[in-house]
């Protein structure tokens, strides 16, 4: 049984852990769980994706219990069909969704797969970074899905709903995504949900000053569909190859000006770097990169998410990353 040490990072090593022993057969034991967070251990989050990824694939686990620092999990055979698992909290259904996907795409029969709890977290890709920036890839890759929000979930309340369509028998191809390509659309997006407009108004206002955009690419939305109130300010860009996305988050007592700075300098920051693939974005490829057996990216100084999952893929799968520096900080990533 393959033995995996969590205490260098965060859910990451447990989720691509699940996801690989999914497809790939392979049981093993994850120690030392969260071990680089400040409470390690499964919260809510995480263990809603081991008790999922062993209900699709008819797995058996140890250990699956809130607070666990170590479980042992020995899969079966991933079977498509209609799935839905809530988290209970306003965890990522996001990352739950990324947990499932791969093993779901490669099956032999069709799925949809339902999710309830936070679909804009803070510290995860948002429901939007996905639709928008990480399916597109796969799409690219040759991995069709079809994902809708139903519900919008947000801290603390949560009680929000993603739902995906699977096509079965799916294979994934490699790719490269070494330049940006010609700009397409540019997007300054705030959900504001149960939040007066003025808030929206002031935080965008502000943000298309700060990028010095033009007028017509700020979209406000006020979706009544959500459990507790929720203001998201995004910042997108899409390229022929690529989209970044850059999110973040208002909260009591943070000025508009403060929130709309937030999301000006990350988005700044991208632009001038050269990189082309966002930085989180990055590290969520690297796993249907190393599925798909090859491909390159370019992009910005590799996070500690690109290190330690680089370090889990490796151990399941026969492949070998390269991180070869470039210029102004940049990196190619490649898998062999
Ligand atoms: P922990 O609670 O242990 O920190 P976690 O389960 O929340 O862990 P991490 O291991 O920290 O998860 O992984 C978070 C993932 O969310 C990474 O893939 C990261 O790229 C992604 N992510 C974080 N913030 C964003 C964002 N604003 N946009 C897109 N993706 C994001």
């Amino acid at each position: 049984m393959l033995t995996l040490s969590g205490q260098n990072g965060g859910g990451q090593i447990l989720r691509s852990s699940l996801t690989l022993s999914m497809i790939t057969g392979q049981p093993f034991r994850l120690t030392k769980i969260r071990g680089a967070r400040p409470r390690p251990g499964l919260a809510r989050q995480h263990l809603t994706c081991v008790k999922a990824a062993a209900e699709i694939c008819d797995g058996a686990i140890d250990g699956a219990e809130m607070g666990s620092t170590e479980i042992i999990f020995q899969p079966g055979k991933v079977t498509g069909g209609n799935y839905k698992f809530a988290i209970g909290t306003a965890g990522s259904t996001t990352l739950l969704a990324q947990t499932l996907l791969p093993a779901l795409w490669q099956a032999k029969k069709s799925s949809s797969l339902t999710l309830e709890g936070g679909t804009h977290n803070p510290m995860a890709p948002p429901m939007d970074f996905l639709t928008r920036a990480y399916l597109p890839i796969l799409k690219k890759m040759g991995v069709t899905i079809n994902a809708s929000l139903e519900r919008y979930g947000f801290v603390p309340a949560g009680g929000g709903l993603i739902q995906f369509e699977i096509p079965s028998d799916q294979k994934i191809a490699p790719i490269e995504i070494l330049e940006r390509g010609e700009e397409l659309e540019k997007r300054i997006h705030c959900i504001n949900s149960h939040i007066p407009h003025d808030v929206a108004q002031k935080e965008t206002n502000a943000l298309f000053n700060q990028l010095d955009w033009p007028e017509n690419t700020i979209f406000i939305e006020s979706p009544e569909n959500a459990d507790c109130p929720g203001n998201v300010l995004a910042a997108e860009v899409t390229f022929a190859n690529v989209t970044e996305r850059v999110t973040t988050f208002g909260a009591h007592g943070k000025t508009s000006k403060r929130v709309s700075q937030e999301v000006a300098k990350m988005m700044t920051n991208y632009l001038d770097s050269e990189a082309v693939v966002g930085r989180n974005l990055a590290d969520q490829l690297l796993l249907p990169m190393a599925l798909a057996g090859g491909g390159k990216i370019h992009t910005s100084a590799p996070s500690n998410h690109v290190k330690t999952n680089i370090e889990v893929i490796e151990e399941f799968l026969p492949v070998k990353f390269e991180v070869e520096p470039h210029l102004r900080g940049c990196h190619f990533i490649s898998v062999k």
